[in-house]
């Protein structure tokens, strides 16, 4: 197995970060991302390794859809650019962040209006709150977004704790999605033990791969949302596989992220066209040499990323063989 450690700039500042690193693991079946956020402990980011491990062996089970809707993600900017950014998306869902620090709930009603504008009435539009209202916010701010919105598909992880989901759930009109809920959560079936959702966002490197997300879906009993954790589309191809392999498929998926970075490591970038992006074969995108060459991180990143990998591979026994000794 080889380890590459790439760096790439985001295009707009997104959950506090400017720059995207990660590590592509390579073995002879192809490549699988390991890009925990920088600041995730061993223990989280554990799941990401088995999710590349699995990826770069080829072993995803077999799709049932060729192509997978997917939504245009609308950073928390202004109503101008959040409308421009929708128009090139051209996707048919919109998801909008909103309640981002240092903004106004004004400011998140003129986004989803503008977006909402652009994408037209027919479009679904879904606001991702990343868990940073409380109950009593999130009850008085769902049904002024949802009157802006022209009625919101969905509201995501409006508050931090699955206790607060439920009993916002019980007091307002619009669908509750679960995010960090259910990937933080020691346990994911809290969920639904609760009844604090309608809808399960799941994200394959925190659960811990594609087969991993499966079983989750089949326990869950909840229709499902597969979304990224802002890969690469090596990385971006293990979500669009759970999305093609799950049984059903009523919502777009939050896989279309690849264009918040300002580059990309496969010859063909997972990219939207007509809101859908295509299911790559069981070997994943084309890695492009030569980008992960001109994408390579400074050698001090690198070494920090092996000393990160031989940390996180040391709490997973079972997966040594697969890692190897020679990993260089
Ligand atoms: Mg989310």
């Amino acid at each position: 197995m080889r380890a590459h450690v790439w760096s790439v700039p985001l295009r707009t500042r997104f959950r506090g970060i400017t720059v995207r690193e990660g590590m592509l693991l390579e073995t002879e079946h192809g490549f699988g991302e390991w890009s925990p956020f920088l600041e995730y402990s061993p223990q989280v980011a554990a799941p990401w390794l088995r999710c590349a491990l699995e990826a770069a062996s080829g072993d995803w089970p077999a799709p049932v859809r060729d192509r997978v809707p997917v939504n245009v993600t609308v950073p928390a900017v202004d109503a101008e650019r959040a409308h421009a950014i929708t128009r090139a998306g051209g996707c048919a869902t919109a998801k909008v962040k909103v309640a981002d620090p240092g903004q106004t709930l004004a400011d998140d009603l003129a986004r989803v209006e503008a977006v909402r504008d652009a994408l037209g009435p027919r479009g679904r539009l879904r606001i991702d709150v990343n868990g940073l209202w409380s109950v009593d916010e999130a009850v008085a701010a769902i049904p002024l977004l949802d009157r802006a919105a022209g009625g919101l598909e969905y509201v995501e992880q409006p508050c931090a704790e699955v206790e607060e989901l439920a009993l916002v759930r019980r007091r307002v009109d619009v669908p509750i999605a679960a995010d960090e809920s259910i990937r933080r959560a020691a346990d994911p079936y809290r969920v639904r033990d609760l009844e604090a959702a309608d809808v399960a966002v799941l994200k394959v490197q925190p659960l811990g791969g594609v087969r991993a997300c499966l079983r989750i879906a089949e326990e869950i009993g909840l229709p499902v949302v597969v979304s990224s954790a802002l890969e690469s589309s090596v990385g971006i191809a293990a979500g669009v596989a759970l999305a093609a392999a799950l049984p059903e498929l009523d919502h777009a998926c939050g896989l279309a992220t690849v264009q918040l970075l300002t580059h990309d490591v496969a010859v063909e970038p997972l990219l939207p066209v007509d809101g859908f992006l295509p299911v790559p074969g069981p070997s994943g995108v084309v890695v492009d040499r030569e980008a992960l060459t001109r994408l390579a991180a400074a050698p001090d990143r690198v070494a920090h990323w092996q000393a990160r990998l031989a940390e996180v591979a040391a709490l997973l026994p079972d997966l040594r063989d697969r890692l190897g000794q020679d990993l260089s």
